[in-house]
């Protein structure tokens, strides 16, 4: 086809980075999915081998890597906490020199490069909803700052290589999405609560449950990590990409309990160090420049990924 392009995704046998890798062979191009399969997994791929431009290396980003491709989706790190807790060096230099070597390789082969950042670059936020010029309020020290600072830094590494090198860059804020293909234990709250709703667990709320967070579905986020890559150059971000709609997590408990029919009760455990206690997107920027907004309400997308747990366990 005239228009595919060789696309590197870091990461792409993780959660989104499969979706990404799927929608990006779906529509035309050549996908190459490099993972150390750290967190994500093989059989988040497996279906996409039967395709002649599906191709998938096994390979650290913390060590420099020599291909030839015309874009590459920086995903690559682990987004759970408890995942990017339990290696925090590994982490930071996931972010850091992952980030470095991913650079260095779209510096030489001129690629466009994307970074997954995140809402955690904001910390614990003093502002609602958060806009893209707010500088956050970040704990340089704690148990959360291997993956808030490292991504911090990645997005400096980012900004320095197109200032320094020109290279054309693209900086995208993920705020916490949700969907098919999660991994069960992964410790994130969706995730978390639709696994013990069906396996009629009580739901384990961290806190009093009033902190907030806004969950976007991945499709969605698909999309708009699409839009910023085709964007013009002068667009690098940073772009935050989310739902604005914002829920506490009590209420997404009461959400799950009901949409699952489960006799599940709610336990409250403590909350951990650090966890912030409101997160919600100000997408005005992704809205104007990008022309996106997301389509699939909490409703919508906790169906389908409510669906596929129960296939999951089913299965
Ligand atoms: P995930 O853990 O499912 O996927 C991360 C993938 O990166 C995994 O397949 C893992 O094996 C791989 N990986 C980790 N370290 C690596 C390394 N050193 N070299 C090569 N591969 C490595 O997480 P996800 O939810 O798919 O997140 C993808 C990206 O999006 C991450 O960068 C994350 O920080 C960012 N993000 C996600 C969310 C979210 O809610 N899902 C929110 C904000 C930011
Ligand atoms: N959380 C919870 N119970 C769980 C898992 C998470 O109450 O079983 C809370 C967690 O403390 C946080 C919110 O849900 O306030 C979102 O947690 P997650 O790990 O999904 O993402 P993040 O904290 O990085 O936004």
């Amino acid at each position: 086809m005239f228009n595919t392009k060789r696309i590197l995704v870091t990461g792409g046998a993780g959660f989104l980075g499969s979706h990404l890798c799927e929608r990006l062979l779906s529509d035309g191009h050549d996908v190459l999915c490099v993972d150390n399969f750290y967190t994500g997994s093989k059989t988040n791929v497996a279906h996409l081998l039967k395709n002649p431009l599906f191709e998938v290396m096994r390979h650290d980003i913390c060590f420099p890597l020599y291909v030839e491709v015309d874009e590459i989706y920086n995903l690559a790190c682990p987004a759970s906490p408890i995942h990017y807790q339990f290696d925090p060096v590994q982490t930071t230099k996931t972010s850091v020199h992952g980030s470095i070597n991913m650079l260095g390789l779209a510096k030489r082969v001129k690629a466009k490069i994307l970074l997954a950042s995140t809402s955690e670059v904001y910390g614990d936020p003093e502002i609602s909803p958060q806009h893209e010029e707010y500088w956050g309020r970040v704990n340089p020290i704690g148990l959360r700052s291997c993956y808030d600072e490292g991504k911090r830094c990645a997005e400096t590494l980012f900004f320095d290589y197109r200032r320094q090198h020109g290279l054309q860059i693209k900086v995208a804020r993920i705020f916490n999405t949700y969907g098919p293909k999660m991994h069960p234990n992964d410790g994130r709250v969706v995730s978390n609560f639709i696994m013990q709703a069906l396996q009629g667990h009580d739901i384990t709320i961290y806190g009093e449950g009033k902190q907030t967070r806004s969950f976007c579905y991945v499709d969605d986020m698909v999309d708009g990590l699409i839009r910023l890559m085709n964007s013009p150059d002068e667009i690098t971000g940073p772009v935050n990409i989310g739902n604005p709609g914002e829920f506490t997590i009590l209420e997404l408990a009461e959400k799950v309990i009901s949409m699952t029919g489960s006799r599940s009760g709610i336990t409250y455990k403590s909350l951990p160090p650090d966890d912030p206690q409101q997160r919600r997107p100000d997408i005005t920027k992704a809205n104007g420049l990008l022309n996106w907004h997301p389509s699939t309400d909490l409703e919508s997308g906790l169906e389908r990924t409510i669906e596929y747990f129960k296939g999951l366990l089913n299965g």
